[in-house]
């Protein structure tokens, strides 16, 4: 467990000098490492000797990114991935048999809803849905063949809020297994760990990496079940690269400044849009007008960069005020230093129906801004000129 502030963890967590007794830890691209002799090779094999083999098992990049991410999560082990969603998959398939039951938050990231409904049935794994402000009927949906409680917190693109504690309680008393994906709060504003969740998965792609450079993703938590999940992954092949694992552990060394400031500005932004008229409603974790205000304040040490709020006019007016977006970027990616905006109704989710669309909380006229770093004044007046438009 950490024995420093996370800042110093993410900064000072580091593998092993080499020779050269370099500063910066050096990126290993090597898809192998050599053996001394048959018998290092067969202690090797048989994890009678820890070491790295083949970059695909483990490689020192991606263990000091996993072990920078251990620690501050305050898990016991964990994987890196190529991306989140390996990281989701590869945790599902490796906890999971056939038979098996999910019980999970209806807003869910859209490729892990689709993972639940498409793929993970053709192995006869089920899911059962609860709406994020129905938590008490989490229960009743829980069967002898429950085994995961999955949720994330906030909801990616509503930015609803799950109470942890609960979930937590839940999950302990039926013996479930609970998986958090933590990827909006990051190990810094969230640790959910503490509040009972054995897995812990983040797309590192958004702000861990936090500069639109590269894929990944990472699952951290109990060490049997972090094992199960390696010793999947060593053999299906999910593995995250060298290169992007020596990227977002460089990454997460500004962690905590960059997440500091994304926090400050976002919620400069949800302030602005919340006393603006073409607006209806805005979400964000830290203002008191949220629902869960009081869960957030709880669990989450500020709000985070995602903001949520509801345009007047439905989907024409959306779309419209995309068009007439100068600064911000219209992009898939959230987390980035560049300020993010997006129209569920018209891109990520127009395949869904209007009815559909309601049940994951995306009204007509939802807007999600991922908010960057740029000086927030310029963020609030393209929003601004935007709106008049
Ligand atoms: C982006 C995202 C993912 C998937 O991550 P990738 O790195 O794009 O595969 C999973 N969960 C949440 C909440 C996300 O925002």
């Amino acid at each position: 467990m950490s024995t420093y502030n996370k800042e110093t963890e993410a900064i000072r967590t580091q593998i092993d000098r080499s020779q050269f007794l370099e500063h910066t830890s050096p990126l290993y691209l090597t898809s192998s490492f050599v053996f001394e002799d048959a018998e290092d090779m067969r202690a090797s094999f048989t994890e009678e000797k820890q070491r790295n083999i083949y970059s695909r098992f483990t490689n020192p990049n991606t263990s000091e990114f996993v072990e920078k991410v251990c620690k501050l999560e305050g898990a016991e082990d964990g994987y890196a991935f190529a991306t989140g969603m390996a990281a989701v998959f590869s945790t599902l398939a490796a906890l999971l048999e056939s038979g098996d039951h999910i019980v999970s938050a209806q807003s869910v990231f859209g490729s892990t809803h689709t993972l639940f409904t498409k793929y993970l049935p053709k192995w006869n794994i089920s899911t059962s849905y609860f709406k994020v402000d129905e938590v008490d009927t989490i229960e009743s949906l829980i069967t002898s063949k429950t085994k995961i409680l999955y949720a994330e917190s906030p909801t990616n693109p509503a930015v609803d809020i799950l109470d942890l504690e609960l979930l937590g309680k839940i999950a302990k008393k039926h013996n479930l297994i609970l998986v958090i994906d933590n990827c909006f709060a990051t190990p810094y504003l969230q640790q959910p760990i503490k509040f009972g969740a054995d897995v812990v998965i983040h797309s590192a792609t958004k702000l861990m990496d936090g500069q639109g450079r590269v894929l990944g993703g990472v699952a951290v938590g109990r060490a049997d079940l972090i094992r199960e999940i390696y010793l999947f992954s060593r053999n299906t092949g999910p593995a995250l690269s060298p290169f992007n694992a020596w990227t977002l552990s460089k990454s997460l060394e500004t962690l905590t400044v960059r997440v500091d400031k994304h926090c400050e500005n976002a919620l400069k932004v949800a302030q602005f849009l919340e006393a603006h008229d073409k607006v209806n409603w805005v979400k964000y974790p830290f203002l008191k007008s949220h629902p869960q205000y009081e869960v957030a304040k709880k669990q989450m040490l500020k709000g985070g960069n995602i903001v949520a709020f509801e345009i007047k006019g439905g989907v024409e007016a959306g779309r419209k005020f995309l068009d007439a977006i100068k600064l911000c970027s219209l992009s898939a990616n959230l987390g980035d230093t560049r300020t993010i905006v997006t129209h569920p109704a018209s891109t990520t989710h127009s395949k869904l129906s209007e009815a559909d669309r309601l049940e994951v909380s995306i009204t007509d006229g939802l807007v999600r801004v991922s908010v960057g770093l740029e000086h927030v004044e310029d963020v609030i007046n393209d929003l601004n000129q935007a709106l008049e438009s």
